[in-house]
């Protein structure tokens, strides 16, 4: 029995970490509702399941398809699989229309009598949506089919975390809220989780397709803020090799572009330096030269060390919290992304707003995850 579209879905949305678990069964319920439990064409073709029209603002979860709905024809979201139409539903509530949406939690029903009417103006949409409550929660609950037993794989590499700068909508210690906003008008810390889902899809695909094993682990997959050592201690936790933080830049000189990579300065107490700048290196390399495959033009800006001190500095970066001080601990290694500057108009169109911006993403994650893999072969 083949799975369709919509079990993907379900299992995925079981899986998923969301801000709202409580209301995962009235999503799920009003999914089935848009999608006639994901048999519509948006769903079996484009991912689309909730029938989420094209906006601007989705551009970091989706690409624009033109789609002849029974209601005429109009431009959709196409999404590339069910965990990025989860993580693309949830943006599409961020925006301005659902406003207030987050002060009407308390229940599923409180939830779907607040955004329902935005959704679909009917007056009988949210009481449609009730009436499969039961039946999405009774699928949320199922018994997932075991996987088959893999092969066992040939090497082992170990576990890397991931860590997407920024999130949420408050700064915490150690980590802003957001920083960078891209010339089309993306948040830097919606770009940041979308490029380590990819890298972590890219590490994951090629690592199977090689007959390696390797974890990878993010750090958020949500959009929340994590303080620095909260995001660093996540290395330690999972025994991690390797942690790569991923940011973007942003300056007033919107004519700047180019890919720079930090590592721990030695001044600021790292005890793993000739490891950092090796793995920081390597990286840093793939980095430019996924960035040049789609634009030639990309600027070197180097691997360099971060001598900020104080509030400046990148704490994330901090070797205690990584588990370098603990006892019988790992040295992982550290390095820090900051990818290219997305208020300069041509990166925008070539990596975020361009329509061949996801293409242009997976091509630069997909050289990076071929550096992580060499660099957790040859790492202890
Ligand atoms: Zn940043």
């Amino acid at each position: 029995m083949s799975r369709t579209p919509f079990d993907n879905l379900v299992s995925a949305y079981r899986q998923a970490v969301i801000a709202h678990p409580k209301l995962r069964a009235v999503t799920l319920a009003q999914w089935m509702l848009e999608s006639g439990r994901g048999t519509s064409k948006l769903a079996t073709l484009h991912n689309n399941f909730g029938g989420l029209k094209w906006r601007p603002e989705m551009a970091a979860y989706a690409t624009k398809v033109f789609y002849e709905a029974h209601d005429g024809g109009d431009y959709y979201c196409r999404f590339a699989s069910p965990e990025a139409y989860i993580r693309g539903y949830w943006a599409f509530l961020e925006r301005a229309p659902y406003r207030g949406w987050k002060s009407h939690t308390a229940t599923p029903e409180t939830f779907i009598r607040f955004i329902g009417p935005i959704y679909t103006p009917s007056g009988t949409y949210a009481d449609k949506v009730l009436a499969l409550l039961d039946e999405a929660g009774d699928l949320l609950a199922a018994q997932v089919a075991p996987t088959p037993a893999p092969v066992t794989p040939d090497v082992d590499l170990g576990v890397i975390v991931l860590d997407p700068g920024h999130g949420g909508a408050a700064n915490v210690s150690g980590s802003s809220w957001n920083n960078a906003t891209s010339a089309s008008g993306v948040k830097e810390k919606a770009l940041t989780l979308l490029w380590c889902q990819t890298l972590k899809d890219q590490i994951q695909s090629q690592a199977a397709a090689a007959g390696e094993k390797i974890k990878v682990v993010l750090t958020r997959t949500t959009d929340v803020n994590l303080t620095g050592a909260a995001r660093a201690k996540k290395t330690r936790e999972n025994g991690a090799k390797a942690f790569v933080c991923l940011h973007f830049n942003g300056l007033g000189d919107k004519t700047v572009s180019g890919a720079e990579t930090f590592y721990r300065a030695p001044q600021n107490g790292n005890v793993n330096l000739a490891a950092d700048m090796a793995f920081g290196q390597a990286l840093h390399d793939a980095l430019v030269a996924g960035l040049r495959q789609v634009r030639p033009e990309t600027r070197d800006r180097k691997l360099k060390p971060d001598t900020a001190t104080g509030p400046g500095a990148l704490g994330v970066l901090n070797d205690a919290a990584l588990g370098n001080h603990q006892p019988g601990g790992r040295l992982a290694v550290s390095t820090y992304f900051e990818v290219e500057f997305i208020t300069n108009p041509a990166v925008d169109a070539a990596f975020i707003s361009g329509p061949n911006a996801a293409a242009n993403r997976t091509t630069v994650m997909a050289s990076v995850a071929r550096a992580v893999r060499a660099q957790m072969r040859l790492l202890p």
